[in-house]
């Protein structure tokens, strides 16, 4: 496999969704071969979170990823298992214990880097009106298919 660059810095931590079905009980592996056939060298994420709320790892966590353009060189991607329906929608599909892992996950890495910002995909759209906030008519993708933004505050408090 080609060497991964090394990332230098870590100002945000990205939570991405596969935008695979309920029932589509993938991990690593398959993502995997999806972004390998897609030209990437590797998963383009650094953890995967099963459907039963297994926690994968993808790149190694210093490694730059790919998984959200434009942030990848000081960012980690973490990637929840569904997040659209059976008509292939965006659904907030998630299971308990993905939740549950996440937010252990997450408490880890702000231990590590305690700078960095949580954020959803597509929390990192444009800012269209400069209003300083991403608003659901800015997103120009709707990974990982939830708001982010209240479940911190529910798991976290105020951050
Ligand atoms: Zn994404």
């Amino acid at each position: 496999m080609t060497a991964l660059k090394t990332r230098f810095g870590t100002d945000l931590l990205v939570v991405h969704c596969s935008a695979s079905g309920p029932h589509v009980d993938v991990g690593v592996r398959d993502i995997t071969r999806w972004h390998v056939q897609r030209g990437f060298t590797t998963v383009g994420y650094h953890y995967v979170i099963r459907r039963n709320g297994e926690l994968e790892t993808g790149r190694r966590e210093n490694a730059i990823g790919a998984h959200a353009t434009g942030h990848n060189a000081r960012s980690i991607g973490i990637c929840l298992v569904g997040g659209v329906d059976l008509n292939n929608k965006p659904a907030n599909n998630f299971t308990d214990e993905q939740f549950t892992t996440l937010e252990c996950l997450l408490r880890e890495l702000k231990v590590r880097y305690p700078k960095a910002r949580i954020c959803g995909h597509r929390d990192l759209s444009p800012d269209k009106n400069s209003d300083g906030r991403i608003t659901p008519n800015e997103y120009t993708k709707a990974c990982p298919s939830f708001d982010i933004n209240p479940w911190l505050k529910e798991r976290f408090g105020p951050l």
